[in-house]
């Protein structure tokens, strides 16, 4: 009986001390713990082309998944981690995640494409790049499958970001920018660079099926991507209404709450496996 129970209160002691060491560190020190100990993990969200209702993809979002089991959003952390240059493992486990979780998926169906999230450090640099050829190396995955994204933050240096972008195309990636119209929007960037596709912030999304819409600048975002040659992306697309406008519009792809959250590898497969078999086969 008094086995046990000392193994009991041993195990008990054990994690005492590691909760306790956990509670002492600085929320950059867990940030660091979490990268040691590999506790990024992605979820998906489905991509859908809006005149067919196919999906076309997912975007990769990272999710921090704590020892105790809760999930830390990436808005709490993704800030601390662009200021310490933790970003930077933490996109190689991102990428390295996407590669392991979709690879039979993305090599069985070359019409799928996985987008992925690249920091302002790392279009600055183009690191990332060489991150994602060693991770596809070896599989039979086309460059052409991964689209990589970065918010405005990203192409402020537009030399750099201009050689990166380049770079990418060159090896096969499609280029997007992301949360179009939230940061310091210049134009000039638009003009200046040579990416492939905008994504319009959910904040320009959210108003199109309401009475203010006729003050909207929306319209005029897609009027000027369209200019551009630039494929368009409707982000957090959550009503019919919503819907029914961007498609209105020619806008070429939504994401959002209407067609999925962002879901588990597993759940994504399966979604998007139920979703080219409605497609096959209408009746
Ligand atoms: P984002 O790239 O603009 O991603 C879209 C965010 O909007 C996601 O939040 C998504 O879950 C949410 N969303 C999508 N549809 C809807 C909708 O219909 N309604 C509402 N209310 N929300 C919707 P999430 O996953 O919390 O990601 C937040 C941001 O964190 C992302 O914004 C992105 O900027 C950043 N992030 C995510 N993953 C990564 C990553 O791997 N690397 C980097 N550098 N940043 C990442
Ligand atoms: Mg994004
Ligand atoms: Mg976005
Ligand atoms: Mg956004």
């Amino acid at each position: 009986v008094l086995l046990p129970l000392g193994l009991l209160m041993a195990a008990f002691m054990v994690g005492l001390v590691v909760w306790v060491s956990r509670k002492r560190l600085s929320p950059l020190g867990e940030l660091k713990l979490g990268v040691d100990k590999h506790e990024f993990i992605v979820h998906y969200q489905p991509l859908i082309e809006l005149k067919t209702g196919l999906c076309v993809g997912a975007e990769a979002l990272v999710r921090w998944q704590r020892p105790d089991g809760s999930m830390t959003r990436p808005d709490l952390f993704i800030p601390l981690a662009e200021e310490s240059g933790l970003i930077l493992p933490i996109t190689d486990q991102v990428v390295t995640e996407v590669i392991r979780d979709m690879r039979h998926v993305l090599q069985a169906d070359r019409t799928l494409h996985i987008a992925i999230n690249i920091s302002a450090q790392d279009i600055k640099t183009g690191r990332v790049l060489n991150v994602v050829q060693a991770a596809l190396k070896g599989t039979d995955i086309q460059p052409q499958q991964i689209w990589l994204e970065a918010t405005e933050r990203g192409f402020m240096d537009i030399e750099a970001a201009r050689t990166t972008i380049n770079t990418a195309r060159e090896m096969g990636h499609a280029v997007a920018i992301d949360d179009f119209g939230t940061g310091y929007s210049s134009l000039s960037y638009l003009q200046g660079l040579p990416l492939d596709t905008l994504k319009i912030d959910k904040s320009f999304i959210d108003t199109v099926d309401t009475e203010s819409a006729t003050s909207s600048v929306t319209p005029y975002i897609i009027e000027m991507a369209k200019a551009l040659k630039l494929q368009i992306v409707a982000e957090g697309v959550e009503t019919q209404a919503q819907a029914d406008y961007l498609l209105a519009h020619d806008v070429d792809f939504g994401q959002g709450w209407l067609f999925s959250k962002a879901l588990t590898a597993h759940e994504f497969i399966a979604y998007y496996q139920a979703n080219r078999a409605q497609h096959q086969d209408p009746h």
